[in-house]
């Protein structure tokens, strides 16, 4: 049976660890949030991160702007937030409304204040391992490997998906610890195959239940990125956590696992982002 990896413990600890340091050396941090529409689980989200900011003595400034914000009135506002000396990080609350250029949007937040690390400048940074800010989600993964003590370094690592949000950014991350990493997504062949040689499996697809335990090696360590909400509303990740859970030797849980973890690398790169700006 395997060991539950507890992302509320691991990111409960950064959290306290960025209030500790914020309250210790009197630092000044604020985090902007834009969004845009009235997706519910963006509002979800927004709240999570306000809460969290709320609880490391972070700043949290709000924008929630209606769904028909244009273009130019959303790079305007991002241009006021690039040069606030009170903000030192930026978020935009994705996916945008359809009128709404993504790309255009992240590429105009200043990459010194980029803390979701989603503009070109960062990812490029990413690649060649000389970064500032860690993208939240597979950082917030990386984390939670560390915590059970186990190295990358030399194992085999498969990653479900490719996203420039998870599946690239989490592959880059296990390389840069030296791991000997596959990345499969839609067009692979012998999926499951190639998952059984994982001594670490990180699936980022958003289907349910699609990782069972057919494709997963005696005592691999399983990150269940996904996040899919059922049909009776309750939430399930990527992993079949039942039959994976007999076979796995360390697994997170949906919720309960990745999850909070994205938040707490937020608050993480934000201090990150008030201290470079110092
Ligand atoms: P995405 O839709 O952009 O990417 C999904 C990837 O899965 C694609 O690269 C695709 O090639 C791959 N895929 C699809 N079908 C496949 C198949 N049959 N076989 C193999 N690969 C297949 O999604 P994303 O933004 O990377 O998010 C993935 C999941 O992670 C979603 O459930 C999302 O909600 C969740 N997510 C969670 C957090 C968090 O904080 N925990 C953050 C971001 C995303």
């Amino acid at each position: 049976m395997a060991q539950i990896i507890d992302g509320k413990a691991v990111s409960a600890a950064i959290k306290e660890q960025v209030r500790d340091e914020i309250a210790r050396d009197g630092i000044k941090a604020g985090l902007a949030v834009v969004i845009v529409g009235n997706d519910p689980a963006s509002r979800v989200y927004v709240n999570n991160k306000k809460k969290a900011c709320e609880f490391c003595g972070i700043q949290s400034f709000e924008y929630a702007l209606p769904e028909e914000t244009t273009m130019q009135e959303l790079l305007e506002l991002i241009d006021t937030l690039n040069n606030d000396k009170n903000v030192n990080g930026i978020l935009v609350q994705l996916p945008l409304p359809e009128q709404l250029d993504e790309k255009a949007v992240i590429e105009r937040i200043s990459p010194q204040k980029d803390v979701d690390a989603f503009h070109e400048t960062n990812v490029g940074k990413i690649m060649i391992g000389n970064y500032s800010f860690l993208p939240c989600t597979p950082a917030g993964c990386m984390e939670l490997i560390h915590s059970t003590g186990i190295s990358v370094s030399g194992k085999e690592c498969v990653v479900i998906g490719r996203s420039n949000i998870v599946g690239k950014p989490m592959a880059m991350l296990l390389l840069h610890e030296n791991g000997t990493v596959t990345i499969c997504h839609s067009r692979t062949k012998d999926l499951a195959e190639v998952c059984r040689r994982a001594d670490i499996l990180v699936a980022a697809v958003g289907k349910p239940n699609f990782v069972t335990a057919d494709m997963v090696k005696e005592g691999a360590v399983v990150i269940d990125v996904g996040i899919n909400r059922l049909e009776n509303g309750k939430l399930c990740g990527d992993v079949k956590f039942d039959e994976v859970s007999e076979k796995a030797g360390w697994i997170t849980p949906v919720p309960g696992g990745v999850g909070p973890m994205t938040i707490a690398v937020l608050m993480k790169n934000t201090l990150t982002a008030a201290k470079l700006q110092k």
